[in-house]
């Protein structure tokens, strides 16, 4: 895909982006094509070339182990300074920084196809930055409720939890189903206690949407919700 796309374009398509994001996060109904055509009218593309764009703007998300538009598919052919610029985009439409790098995760994705054939020199010092990340204020409660729910084996697979704790308990992690950054709630309905593999799989792998479906019918109180 060509890059020469204007920030303005880029920005008006990742603000569309964002909302039918939000939109599905509701339940509320949308026309993807109906947004398309009024990005083509306003900056003269084909509808097409929007619904493309959108696709990278999913592999955006994906990069960040969020879940993507259902039907936009990620699309991984995108340079790394657009991801970056798209990244920067996410955060400012959302108002929310996630504190991964999609930038980052993307050059690794690609250097995995190709890896070096030496063993790269690094950096002695990397160098540090500071960003201001967006956190969500979560309650405990949920998450030791949740914890003893489970009674040490994991919601998704059943196995018990891989190891110890050092203070004795079994290590299981709580995810949220409905990511908080994805608009989801932190309550008991929203929550269960995984493995670190199932968990990052959730996140991370190809069967993610279709875990997460399984998830929900295994488990009653997932399928409720409090609001
Ligand atoms: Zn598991
Ligand atoms: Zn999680």
């Amino acid at each position: 895909m060509s890059e020469n796309w204007t920030e303005e374009e880029l920005k008006a398509s990742v603000d569309v982006y964002v909302e039918m994001h939000r939109r599905e996060s509701s339940a509320q109904a949308f026309t993807k094509k109906s947004y398309y055509e009024m990005l083509a009218n306003r900056f003269g593309r084909t509808p097409k070339s929007y619904e493309y764009r959108m696709q990278n703007i999913s592999y955006v998300y994906a990069l960040q182990g969020r879940r993507w538009i259902s039907g936009l598919k990620p699309a991984r052919n995108v340079g790394a300074n657009v991801i970056r610029v798209l990244e920067r985009l996410i955060a400012d439409s959302e108002g929310q920084h996630i504190g991964s790098s999609a930038a980052f995760e993307a050059s690794v994705e690609k250097l995995r196809k190709n890896p070096p054939s030496l063993p790269p020199k690094g950096n002695k010092k990397p160098p540090a930055t500071q960003s201001s990340v967006t956190q969500f204020v979560r309650d405990p409660e949920v998450v030791a409720w949740v914890l003893a729910t489970a009674a040490g084996n994991c919601e998704c697979c059943g196995n018990p939890a891989p190891f110890m704790r050092e203070d004795g308990s079994p290590f299981l992690e709580v995810h949220h189903v409905e990511r908080l950054a994805d608009g989801g709630e932190d309550t008991i309905n929203n929550a269960a206690a995984l493995c670190p593999n199932c968990h990052r799989q959730l996140h991370y792998g190809a069967q993610k949407q279709k875990l997460a479906q399984e998830l929900r019918r295994k488990i009653s109180r997932l399928r409720l919700t409090t609001s």
